[in-house]
């Protein structure tokens, strides 16, 4: 027998027949997604437990080993907090976006694709996959300009939110190449412009975006909290555009919700057949989530 790997929970007590059972509830699941395209936008707040990540790697090598093809959008909020801390900068942001300047821009690049987009690569590489890390500018892929951010309250507002920027289009060619191949694209939310400048983009839009122009079958958004809540704080299973154009109009989705909602929507509005946000803190999440009947966080209906 081989020892036991001690990061893996002891499932001893699981009699064999529930094991077995769980594992052919996986069959149906295999099948309908076999040769589909995922796309999962992992982290910042999700990622910061090192046993998560690990099970998140594990996960999405497994997904690819029964034939679906995962391609992984990461954030990088905490980290890239850290980071300004270090250089004695303070992180602003402006309905749920990051102002970022120029000193802000360098941090930001270095800390998603030297760093974040690196991390991941390697634990999804050392569980047995082929990972494969690119920003937007790797393939000519991610189009941006600058974001002009309208306020939410006094539409004759702008904020200049520097070098964020908004997606212009999405070139998935390098993406698909890649999975043709068997890698796992691993892909930093960094777009460039005209100029060749470079651009911030909140990862929940770029991941939302690329599942549309790949035409994936799920849009996953793993985050730090249970799926979308309501006023007191109860999970919301199931939400259609209209329900969230209320939430938005009373103020209940506040901060890094609101660029993961609109991109949600936008998905499932553009032919994304199934778009989820999850909690990245439950191990292996998203796992249940493809694979088994288990519903969980908040799934966005177009209507
Ligand atoms: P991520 O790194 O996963 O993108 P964000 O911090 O950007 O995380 O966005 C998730 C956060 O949005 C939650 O942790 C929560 O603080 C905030 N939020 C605002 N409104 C809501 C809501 N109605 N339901 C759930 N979370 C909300
Ligand atoms: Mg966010």
């Amino acid at each position: 027998m081989s020892t036991p790997d001690p990061s893996t929970p002891d499932l001893s007590h699981v009699a064999p027949r529930e094991k077995a059972e769980i594992l052919a509830q996986a069959l149906p699941y295999i099948r309908q997604f076999h040769g589909k395209t995922i796309v999962i936008k992992y982290g910042g707040n999700a990622m910061t437990d090192p046993a998560l990540q690990q099970d998140f790697a594990e996960d999405v090598v497994l997904l690819k080993l029964v034939g679906l093809n995962p391609v992984v959008v990461h954030g990088g909020g905490p980290q890239i907090d850290e980071a300004l801390t270090r250089v004695g900068k303070k992180g602003q942001f402006i309905q749920g976006m990051r102002v970022t300047d120029e000193e802000t821009m360098e941090v930001v690049e270095w800390v998603l694709a030297g760093q974040v987009q690196q991390d991941i690569v390697g634990l999804i590489n050392a569980a047995g996959g082929k990972a494969v890390g690119l920003t937007g500018r790797d393939g000519g892929m991610i189009r941006a300009r600058k974001l002009k951010m309208v306020d939410r309250d006094d539409p004759e507002k702008l904020h200049d939110m520097g070098q964020v920027g908004e997606i212009e289009s999405i070139d998935p060619s390098v993406v698909k190449a890649l999975q043709d191949d068997q890698f796992i694209p691993v892909i930093s939310p960094i777009g460039f412009g005209k100029e060749n400048e470079s651009y911030n983009i909140n990862a929940d839009l770029v991941a939302g975006k690329l599942a549309e122009v790949l035409r994936a079958e799920k849009l996953v958004l793993l985050t730090n909290i249970k799926g979308v809540l309501d006023k007191e704080g109860k999970l919301l299973t199931d939400l259609t555009a209209k329900r969230i154009d209320e939430l938005f109009a009373d103020g209940t989705i506040s901060g890094g919700m609101m660029p993961k909602i609109a991109s949600a929507l936008d998905a499932a509005k553009n032919g994304v057949h199934a778009v989820h946000i999850i909690d990245g803190r439950v191990p292996h999440a998203m796992l249940l989530e493809i694979l088994t009947d288990q519903a969980y966080g908040t799934m966005i209906r177009s209507h």
